[in-house]
């Protein structure tokens, strides 16, 4: 008999990037379950520890930056400091670029904490460790693209990738290496591209908008 039907699965799968999309929503809820069960072993909410994890890594910074980092609003980073404080795991000093703002910086025991905190995402790099290098490239490619377009969206901060930065030169030569960071006057592949760095500086709209179109089209 002829088989006139579609495949089953042709017209009873949603498309692929709605699928995708599911995807991330169960990773996500992975991710914040994991946080909120690690944050209350250490008697701390998420958000303390993001902070403490925050200042380990790139601290001392006053609330302002907190907050432009973490896309957490200044009064929630507020609360939270204080509570910090209180706990003695964090301590403020005068900020001397800003004469009424403060800047925090993590006691020995905040940093203890900030430190394992920093640590809570191993459990999706284990995950990742299964993929195969060329799975975890095209993951990796997809995720620059994906946080690019949620940040200019303003869902992400602005901070941290080579590509929003104003030192970022996208496709200047040929070969595996074919972007450059003007800070470090190195050369960097795709693989390298940095989605946390501490030098990170935002380059202007426009800027960005021109160092997308050129990190798209390749040589
Ligand atoms: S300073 Fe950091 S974020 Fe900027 S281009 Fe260099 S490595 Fe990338």
């Amino acid at each position: 008999m002829m088989d006139t039907e579609p495949p089953y699965f042709d017209a009873n799968s949603e498309p692929l990037a709605a699928r995708i999309a599911t995807g991330l929503h169960k990773i996500g809820l992975a991710m914040k379950q994991q946080a909120w069960q690690q944050a209350n072993t250490a008697g701390l909410s998420a958000t303390q520890g993001q902070i403490l994890a925050t200042l380990v890594a790139g601290g001392p910074l006053s609330g302002s930056e907190l907050s432009e980092r973490l896309g957490v609003t200044l009064p929630t980073i507020s609360d939270s400091v204080r509570v910090l404080v209180e706990k003695t795991l964090v301590t403020k000093s005068p900020d001397p670029r800003h004469p009424r703002a403060s800047l925090l910086t993590p006691t020995p025991k905040g940093a203890e904490l900030g430190a394992r905190a920093r640590s809570w995402p191993e459990f999706m790099a284990d995950a990742v460790q299964d993929l195969t290098p060329e799975e975890q490239r095209a993951f990796f490619a997809g995720i620059v693209k994906m946080i690019r377009m949620l940040q200019e969206q303003g869902l992400i901060p602005l901070t941290g990738m080579c590509v929003t930065c104003k030192h970022f030169r996208p496709n200047v030569r040929t070969g595996p290496a074919p972007h450059h960071c003007a800070l470090v006057d190195a050369p960097l592949s795709s693989d390298q591209l940095r989605l946390d760095c501490q030098e990170h500086e935002r380059a202007s709209e426009t800027a960005r908008r021109e160092v997308w179109e050129q990190f798209l089209r390749r040589r």
